[in-house]
């Protein structure tokens, strides 16, 4: 996604150290604390050669970081996309441990990533790449250590692929290995569309705060992936009104509200939210600055940085997506009182139900849809609760609420264990 300060803007690493030196002075932990909450316990940087369709072989880089397992297992999500790097992985590992501790799972956070556009490559081209990936990540992962899940550029058949690929070496059937996976394969009932149900159940929480329901609310929502269709999907069934979406291709906008259904219909024929004949084109930018209830970034990081946050209109900012606004664009948007309910609470609801399934998977008993979805609303709702209690008590943004939370959290577990030897 281009915005005109693109070259500006805070990388994802320097966004999450900002944050957690945040939370460490409001927490006020010495700087041994601070050095060992700020790096990650494991990484490793592997080579992926891949044989492509035509015979010639291409070398892509690739990287699992477990930024901290004091509470648990690593968890977190497999990135596809060219600008992965192994500090764009760090911080995404860094987040996911404060998000799987402001849930209160028993996970710590990791992230993996490949440089490679998806798009450019055939399915069997991505199959051998998760493969070969995989299989040099091996020692690393497992049911009991590290648990990987979609993320972009990935989703259920790559987890089913490294699912296989694990068990298959192993000698066994091992579905723990991934959440996410394809519910033939164990995967759990509701995790597709998790991250978008736990981002409205928050969205409505805070309009609740202000003393409003959803309904007739206008939303905007960049990114029409995983995580933004299935929103403007559920927000549209709960009465709020879809006024503008985007996707890389471009942008559209309708103020009495756009058909989602059928909106949903014209992606699955053409790719592309661009060109929907049922809502006027807008550029991405525009999206961005819309008079909107709510504006929900779930596109990717760094989109609002502090030139674009001057702009933003909206009165809530639900962060769909991991790490959409810069330090400087969040005190922008606090200066003018914009409320922002951050990633790392906002999204959460991905990894609750990648929790739920591995749970299941381990019991290897499976939960109704109706039970999933109730647990996440109330998963949900207990950390969106504590995180504005937080905030109301110490006067704190709601993203420092949920970091303070999140790294406390952490830091506590890392005390009790004590440090080895
Ligand atoms: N990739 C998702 C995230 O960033 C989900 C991670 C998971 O389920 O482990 O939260």
């Amino acid at each position: 996604m281009t915005t005109t300060s693109e070259t500006h803007t805070q990388t994802p690493l320097a966004t999450a150290h900002a944050q957690l030196a945040a939370a460490v002075r409001h927490l006020g932990y010495d700087d041994g604390l601070h050095a060992n909450l700020a790096t990650p316990r494991r990484e490793v940087h592997v080579s992926v050669p891949l044989r492509m369709d035509t015979g010639e072989v291409r070398l892509f880089h690739g990287f699992r970081v477990q930024h901290n397992v004091s509470r648990g297992p690593g968890k977190g999500g497999l990135r596809y996309h060219p600008s992965v790097d192994i500090e764009e992985v760090r911080a995404l590992a860094m987040w996911m441990t404060w998000k799987c501790a402001i849930a209160d799972l028993p996970y710590g956070g990791a992230k993996g990533g490949v440089a490679i556009d998806p798009r450019e490559h055939s399915s069997s081209e991505l199959e051998r790449v998760t493969r070969r990936y995989t299989s040099e990540i091996m020692p690393l992962i497992g049911p009991d250590t590290d648990i990987m899940a979609p993320d972009v550029g990935t989703d259920e058949q790559t987890m089913a692929w490294v699912m296989d690929t694990y068990s298959v070496n192993r000698g066994y059937t091992i579905p723990a290995v991934v959440t996410g996976k394809p519910v033939a394969v164990g995967g759990s009932l509701g995790r597709n569309t998790a991250t978008s149900a736990g981002l409205v159940h928050v969205t409505e929480a805070a309009l609740r705060t202000a003393g409003e329901a959803l309904e007739g609310r206008t939303v905007a929502i960049q990114g029409f992936g995983k995580v933004g269709a299935h929103a403007a999907q559920i927000f549209a069934r709960r009465g709020a009104r879809i006024v503008a979406v985007s996707d890389v291709d471009g942008a559209v906008r309708a103020d009495d509200g756009i058909d989602v259904p059928r909106l949903t219909e014209h992606v699955a024929a053409t790719g592309t939210v661009a060109g929907f004949d049922g809502a006027d084109p807008i550029t991405n930018a525009d999206l961005l600055r819309l008079d909107v209830d709510v504006l929900v970034p779930a596109a990717t990081q760094g989109v609002i940085d502090e030139e674009t946050a001057h702009d933003v209109r909206a009165r809530i900012v639900v962060e769909g997506a991991n790490g959409p606004t810069t330090t400087e664009g969040d005190a922008v948007l606090a200066r003018n009182g914009v409320v922002v309910v951050p990633d790392v609470l906002a999204n959460a609801g991905g990894v609750v139900v990648s929790y739920f399934e591995w749970v299941q998977a381990n019991q290897a008993y499976w939960w109704t849809e109706r039970e999933i979805a109730e647990k996440l609303e109330h998963r949900m709702v207990t950390a969106y609760d504590a995180v504005t209690g937080l905030a109301r008590r110490e006067e704190l943004s709601l993203r420092d609420a949920a970091l303070a939370i999140g790294v406390q959290r952490v830091a506590e577990a890392h005390k009790i264990r004590g440090l080895y030897p």
